[in-house]
């Protein structure tokens, strides 16, 4: 039993709470950087008392930082009304927060929202409705017949952990372990429009093509990869072979979406020229912390498909949820944080390329979503020099470290967690 970890004297009580972790919980996150206790605005203590500047926000998703006012009134005031009702009645958060979604997102009338949990869940949604879309194209599969419909993802993209999801997740050593997993998904190179227009013409309904393609899937700034933006050319090629071969393009604003990368959705950014998703994904950063995510698809007919019984969750549209994200708008409504992502993202990345850190080779990204990348890969030594300096950042690959700090960060933040990364060692050792 692990309750001798706790007495053991020769260890802080951090240590022990680690070793404890250890012992009752599977390891699949590797072991914790730190016991956290609580937090306030951009900043965190450990149960040590150790203040930590926050540049991660639990991966992209505490947008109002820790213990915002507005989002502990919503949440408090909600859980002591009503947290969970299930799917067999409706709650006003829960139908207030779908028309909000559907407006941000300026999908047309006749679009509809579905609910899940997470990001993984929000695009299981996404790849069953693509499913069924992809049954009423010609030559597609029907019971008895045609060819099986294609997903087509990219290389180095991340959608979740989940089965669905993993199958269009790139990454070998995280999604090979489970394979077989769903078939007729392919991975076309990223910002690669000739792969893209050739894997499209594949598309055949005789003996020797494949079937067609069902949906296109992607990030716009594929983050989990390291904060790889897409070429906007790229982008509205897709859109356009997507157009020409009825195929949706389902895009995957999980980490991107509500309000981190300067528009509420990163397909508003204006050199896109007003892509238009057919299927777009979020979580992370809607509920401000709370576990939520779902899926808007554009228009009546898609939305049609989705009809009674063809998909749920206990969870889904929990009110409770609903209303940490109702709150969690509205504040970067009302406070303009879009607008703030987008000033403090610029003055970051010119910090940083001008702190004089010969580590740092470059900086990229858009509003609140960045990476450095270091001229040796050390990024889990420097994740961990930053951290012992009262900085979170984090290791996004061997050679970048991710910046994606709470939307409300100010201008005075900036600078102060730039003065600890431009100080970081040149001469850390490889990760
Ligand atoms: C984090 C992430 C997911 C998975 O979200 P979970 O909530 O961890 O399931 C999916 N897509 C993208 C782009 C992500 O960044």
């Amino acid at each position: 039993m692990s309750d001798s970890h706790i007495t053991d004297s020769n260890l802080n009580e951090s240590q022990q709470w680690l070793t404890h972790y250890d012992d009752v919980h599977m390891h699949v996150f590797g072991k914790p950087l730190r016991v956290m206790d609580h937090g306030q605005g951009a900043r965190i203590w450990d149960i040590d008392g150790n203040e930590y500047l926050d540049f991660l926000a639990g991966i992209a998703v505490n947008a109002l930082g820790y213990a915002h006012p507005a989002w502990v009134k919503a949440c408090s005031e909600q859980a002591a009304k009503v947290a969970h009702v299930s799917n067999y009645f409706a709650t006003k958060p829960q139908i207030e927060l779908a028309q909000k979604l559907i407006d941000l997102a300026d999908a047309p009338q006749g679009s509809h929202v579905y609910f899940g949990n997470s990001g993984a869940e929000a695009n299981e949604a996404a790849l069953k409705l693509a499913k069924l879309y992809g049954h009423t194209l010609p030559g597609a599969k029907t019971a008895v017949d045609g060819k099986p419909t294609r997903i087509l993802a990219l290389t180095h993209g991340f959608h979740g952990r989940t089965m669905g999801a993993l199958s269009a997740t790139w990454k070998p050593a995280i999604r090979k372990p489970f394979e077989p997993l769903l078939p007729d998904i392919e991975f076309i190179e990223a910002n690669n429009l000739e792969a893209m227009h050739d894997a499209f013409a594949e598309t055949g309904v005789g003996i020797y093509g494949k079937g067609p393609v069902a949906a296109v899937i992607m990030e716009l700034i594929q983050g989990e990869a390291g904060v790889m933006p897409l070429d906007a050319d790229y982008v509205r090629g897709v859109r356009k072979l997507c157009d020409n071969h009825k195929a949706l393009l389902i895009i995957d604003e999980v980490q991107t979406g509500m309000g981190r990368t300067g528009s509420w959705f990163a397909f508003q950014r204006e050199d896109l020229g007003g892509v238009r998703p057919d299927i777009v994904s979020f979580a992370k950063g809607v509920a401000g912390g709370f576990p939520m995510g779902g899926i808007i698809a554009f228009g009546e007919e898609l939305s049609a498909l989705f009809s009674a019984g063809k998909h749920g969750s206990t969870f889904a549209g929990n009110p409770l949820g609903a209303a940490c994200a109702l709150a969690t708008i509205d504040t970067i409504e009302h406070d303009g944080l879009i607008s703030n992502a987008e000033q403090r993202g610029e003055q970051l990345r010119r910090q940083v390329m001008n702190c004089g850190n010969s580590l740092f080779t470059s900086v990229r990204g858009r509003g609140l979503l960045n990476a450095i990348t270091l001229k040796h890969p050390c990024a889990h030594a420097a994740m961990e020099w930053a951290l012992d300096h009262g900085l979170i950042i984090n290791a996004v690959a061997p050679n970048a470290l991710r910046l994606a700090p709470p939307l409300i960060i100010s201008e005075q933040d900036v600078d102060e967690a730039v003065n600890i990364l431009k100080h970081i060692p040149t001469d850390l050792s490889n990760d």
